[in-house]
């Protein structure tokens, strides 16, 4: 019996890895998807079975309520809002782990070994800073509490006298299991820790801060596993451990920021005085008909989405005007930044809802040198990722970060709403450039009058 169950589990395993495998790609990203489902189902399958539960009222209750609860919460979510929902998916898995914990500590509390309880205080430590971090992290980006940073005196260092407490704390524990008061004061502290880590980080850092969380609700997932002794909530809470920092670190890079930047930074809240400059330039006004022409007289068109795309939930008619250009000859790809939009993977999301082929899409790497041969880049609510200054100023924030080279092409034509500056705050030059053609409006709206226009 214990046999199948191991190899149950290792088979689970194998799964889940194949999985995130699978979700290298945005081609194989479904089927990741599906193995990891059949992974999790299996996995908590054998477990139910493996423990001989005798009363599965609360288990039925739970799977009933919650899974109804997220399934009418994922229908609903808009796919702009997809990081706050991830952000409290995240919290909930540090709050489930730490509660397996707790429930583990109460049941066993006198014949807790020390390995187990240092496990406890682990899995709770991270499992609940995870649940109040997330839950802050939700707030922001919901608009519940305000987005910018919000900072005090000897903010680091009080983070800090707590971190160090609660490590005292836990060294206590574990010398004295049984000590009720220890562990509510850990439980306390840590959900104070949890909410002073995130609230200083900017709305618009967010997303970094659920990537790095999103690991730490699979580490405390790892920790509960040692507390009940579970191989599979091990193994899947490292993998999602190691995957979340590793997402971490690419944002990270893209961004060209370091983490702990990132973290103490207050990146982001505010916008630039670069800024102001871009009121003082001149730029030239084009129309939606004027880049339809434009467009429909191209050979070559490389189509550059970002953030604003998403904002104008402009994929749909996007795709409509791709197709119709390429019905008039017009060769057509679209360049995807590791960093466009608010999460990552956020354009291939967006661009694969609107059934966009896959084998138009090329990232950055792959795109980067055809720039230079081809007519019009189009750029569809993005701007730091074709900010030319992370190239030349070392003054800007953005500087470093590798770029797309739309500022190569012949011509490029950009849809945004206004000169309003992206998520670094800084003006980008590329909007005064002789070469380029602003269409001021929100996308959707822009692209629907071209796509009425090429229509007749
Ligand atoms: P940006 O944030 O640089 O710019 C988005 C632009 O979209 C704005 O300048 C805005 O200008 C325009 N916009 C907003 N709404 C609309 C609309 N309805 N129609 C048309 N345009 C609109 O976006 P990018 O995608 O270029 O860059 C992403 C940035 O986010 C990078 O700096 C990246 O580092 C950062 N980031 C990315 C993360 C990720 O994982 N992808 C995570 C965290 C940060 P206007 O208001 O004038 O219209």
């Amino acid at each position: 019996m214990k046999t199948i169950v191991v190899l149950t589990y290792l088979l689970s395993s194998v799964l889940f890895i194949l999985g995130l495998k699978n979700l290298n790609s945005p081609k194989t990203a479904r089927r990741g998807n599906v193995l990891a489902m059949i992974a999790m189902f299996i996995a908590i399958v054998v477990t139910i079975y493996d423990k001989r539960i005798l009363n599965f009222t609360f288990i039925i209750a739970g799977i009933l309520i919650g899974g109804i609860i997220g399934a009418i919460i994922a229908r609903k979510a808009r796919m702009a809002a997809m990081p706050q929902m991830v952000a409290l998916l995240n919290g909930f898995g540090g709050g489930a782990s730490a509660l397996v914990s707790l429930a583990e500590y109460y049941r066993t509390v006198t014949e807790l070994h020390v390995s187990t309880i240092i496990s406890v205080v682990f899995s709770l430590f991270v499992g609940i800073l995870t649940f109040t971090g997330s839950l802050v992290a939700f707030s922001k980006l919901q608009g519940i509490i305000k987005a910018t940073p919000i900072t005090f005196r000897m903010q680091h260092i009080l983070n800090l006298l707590l971190l160090l407490s609660t490590i005292t704390l836990g060294v206590m524990l574990t010398l004295n299991p049984a000590n009720i008061f220890i562990l509510r004061a850990i439980l306390a502290v840590t959900a104070v820790l949890g909410i002073l880590f995130v609230i200083p980080i900017g709305g618009a850092d967010m997303p970094v801060v659920i990537s790095l969380l999103n690991s730490y609700s699979g580490l405390a997932a790892a920790a509960t596993g040692f507390v009940i002794s579970n191989k599979i909530l091990i193994v899947s809470g490292a993998l999602v451990g190691a995957s979340g920092i590793i997402l971490t670190i690419i944002m990270c890079e893209a961004m060209n920021r370091s983490l702990l930047n990132v973290i103490f930074g207050g990146f982001g809240g505010s916008v630039s005085e670069m800024a102001g400059e871009a009121e003082r330039r001149s730029i030239t006004r084009y129309t939606p008909e004027d880049a339809a022409m434009m467009l429909e007289g191209a050979r070559s068109v490389i189509v550059i989405p970002g953030y604003g795309l998403a904002v104008a939930h402009a994929q749909y008619v996007l795709h409509d005007l791709a197709k119709i250009l390429m019905e008039k000859g017009v060769h057509i790809r679209y360049a995807i930044h590791p960093v466009a939009g608010r999460m990552p993977g956020h354009m291939n999301v967006l661009l694969a809802e609107a059934n966009v082929p896959y084998e138009l899409l090329f990232d950055l790497e792959s795109i980067n040198n055809d720039f230079q041969n081809t007519d019009v880049a189009f750029v569809v609510g993005a701007n730091d990722v074709i900010n030319p200054a992370a190239r030349t100023r070392k003054d800007s924030p953005l500087y470093g970060m590798p770029i797309l080279n739309a500022d190569k092409t012949k011509t490029v034509i950009i849809c945004k709403r206004g000169l309003n500056p992206g998520f670094s705050g800084v003006d980008n030059e590329l909007f005064y450039s002789s070469k380029t053609m602003m269409v001021f409006g929100d996308a959707k709206e822009s692209i629907t009058e071209m796509v009425k226009l090429l229509k007749v």
